[in-house]
């Protein structure tokens, strides 16, 4: 490539297309800016629109406010630094990736395809202010891990450093900076009613500007990460999830959402279509409400409008989870109620860890489990519910460590929603009711004829259905345990009791309950609360299931 006349030498800086015939564009002394957009004049500020995770054209904030203003640049930085982060994964990439070229598609039928560079978001940024100099940059917030907190601060920085205006608009329910949580579900009701941003009817193309290639994940630095049964990427295929689950899939959602065979079929599936924003939440808030009147005026009652209604719930839930985070980060890395520090070792038992995260616990229903999320990179709420507490309770590994290992594994990983889950099903919060769940009386419950088990633990085939969920009670055992498939790594019910007791005394503690107090108040939701003492009595332990209740619950 050619050296720009000007100061910069423009093959370096990456920014403009090779081959082009720009350079004739410049007299000397001009600016490299003006040869790149036609129809710009000298005094117009480029519009960069930074796209994040909101990887779609329609009821898109920045890019609807960007293009009232001038030219528009689509931006999308694919950051290696990010992507090598031990929550992140070759298949959320793979996800990524198929909804970036349709929103390429989608911007170039606008005029202005998407401008693809990989490398750290500053530099990107850094290296377009010099190219283009008169610009803004516009995108959404973004609730996510700690380093893109970070990373967001250092673009922050540099804008503010040099007297760029960055633009961060609101996508969802999650409020910036918000002083209480009265209210917020009417607000967050408000937000979703209002109506879709309008989507530009034309962006002016950008002369000379090379698109730049969607680097692949070894160009990232992922490592290869099998799974055959991921769900595609775009916003088509999340529309027509939408269609389907609204229409054909969902009405025995209430009920089917608890199994992973049922609920891989019947919960929606949008998790990560909203996750990577090929979907808007309002989009989906609107068209689920719109199908809940037309269920009414058609005077259906029960299955789908019960469904429907748990769902609408549900997307509640997502934003009211990732408010957490956005109110308080250190989620993500420290317990939220401070009295179970140093309860857990921070080292787990790396054979217990290993055991648990590739399927070897020899507990088949949490093996069957983590066997079908490598495989799909999915799983439904109360099977990872499980898998979670089974780590923290059964193993007593801290959550960290388990809590990546999900990520990883979850295509649709959220980091608002992840880590205050993966909190709440450790019992770390403080808040929530404390859920000691029962693999055993799961997998009965869920797979009472155990053929989810043994599609994904095909060395039990042989192991008789009255066993299949215990094959250690089997006389015959000892063909299988051991030899194709693991003894158990605990007793499950001995586990469960003395995790049961170790929590209790924490609780029981002094300052306890003053600090899930102040908790409460900072991130509960106000439907629930913490009952006062005496007010609800604690659920019986039993054998089966460990339930200890606090505010905040989840059903
Ligand atoms: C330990 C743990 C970790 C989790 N990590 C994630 C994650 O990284 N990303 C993610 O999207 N979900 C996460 N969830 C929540 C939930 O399991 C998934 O959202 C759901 O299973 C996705 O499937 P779906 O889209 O078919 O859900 P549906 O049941 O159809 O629900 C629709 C949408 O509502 C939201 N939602 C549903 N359940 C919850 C919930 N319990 N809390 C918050 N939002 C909810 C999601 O956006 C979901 O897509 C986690 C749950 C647990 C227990």
């Amino acid at each position: 490539m050619r050296q720009c006349r000007a100061q910069h030498a423009c093959s370096a800086l990456n920014w403009v297309q090779p081959n082009t015939d720009w350079e004739g564009h410049l007299a000397a002394g001009q600016s490299c800016r003006r040869a790149y957009f036609r129809n710009m004049t000298s005094q117009e500020t480029l519009q960069i629109v930074w796209f994040k995770r909101d990887l779609r054209v329609e009821d898109h904030a920045a890019l609807s406010a960007a293009a009232k203003q001038g030219p528009v640049l689509p931006l999308y930085v694919a950051e290696p630094e990010l992507w090598q982060l031990p929550d992140q994964s070759a298949r959320q990439w793979a996800f990524v990736v198929e909804c970036l070229r349709e929103l390429r598609q989608d911007l170039a039928a606008l005029g202005q395809s998407l401008v693809v560079r990989t490398g750290d978001a500053v530099e990107t940024l850094e290296r377009g202010r010099q190219r283009f100099g008169q610009v803004q940059i516009w995108s959404h917030e973004e609730t996510g891990n700690a380093w893109t907190y970070a990373r967001d601060r250092r673009v922050g920085a540099w804008a503010r450093a040099h007297g760029i205006v960055w633009h961060e608009l609101r996508q969802n329910g999650v409020i910036r900076r918000i002083q209480s949580r009265n209210g917020w579900a009417k607000k967050w009701d408000a937000f979703m009613a209002e109506p879709a941003m309008d989507m530009p009817s034309a962006l002016p193309r950008l002369d000379a500007v090379d698109i730049g290639e969607i680097p692949t994940e070894k160009d990232l630095g992922l490592r290869a990460d099998d799974c055959p049964g991921r769900q595609r990427g775009g916003r088509s295929a999340g529309l027509d999830h939408l269609h389907s689950f609204l229409h054909v899939r969902g009405a025995p959602y209430r009920k089917a959402m608890s199994g992973p065979v049922s609920g891989a079929e019947h919960c929606s599936r949008l998790s990560p279509f909203l996750a990577w924003g090929a979907l808007s939440m309002r989009e989906v808030a609107q068209a689920t409400w719109a199908r809940q009147r037309a269920l009414k005026a058609d005077g259906v009652k029960g299955g789908w409008r019960g469904s429907m209604s748990s769902f609408q719930g549900r997307l509640h839930w997502r934003d009211h989870f990732t408010q957490k985070l956005e109110d308080e980060p250190a989620i993500e890395t420290r317990n939220l109620h401070r009295a179970y520090d140093g309860l857990r070792s921070q080292h787990p038992d790396a054979d217990l860890l290993h055991a648990w995260s590739v399927g070897e616990t020899g507990v088949p229903f949490v093996d069957a489990c983590m066997r079908c999320l490598r495989a799909t990179g999915w799983m439904n709420f109360r099977m990872r519910a499980m898998l979670m507490a089974v780590s923290s309770y059964h193993l007593w590994l801290d959550w960290r460590a388990p809590g990546e290992h999900l990520a990883r594994q979850f295509t649709d990983y959220e980091p608002g929603i992840h880590w205050p889950q993966v909190q709440m099903q450790s019992g770390t919060t403080g808040i929530n009711t404390v859920r000691i769940y029962n693999p055993v009386k799961q997998g009965h419950d869920q797979d009472p004829d155990g053929a989810f088990v043994r599609r994904w633990l095909p060395e039990l085939a042989g192991i008789p259905d009255a066993f299949i969920h215990e094959p250690w009670t089997w006389e015959e055992a000892g063909r299988v345990l051991g030899k194709s498939y693991p003894m158990p790594v605990i007793d499950h019910l001995d586990a469960a009791k003395a995790a049961r007791q170790k929590v209790w005394a924490v609780r029981k503690s002094k300052g306890f309950r003053t600090g899930a107090t102040a908790i409460q108040n900072k991130h509960g939701s106000r439907k629930s609360g913490i009952p006062n003492r005496g007010q609800r009595k604690a659920a019986k332990p039993n054998a089966q299931q460990f339930q200890l209740p606090l505010g905040d619950s989840q059903k």
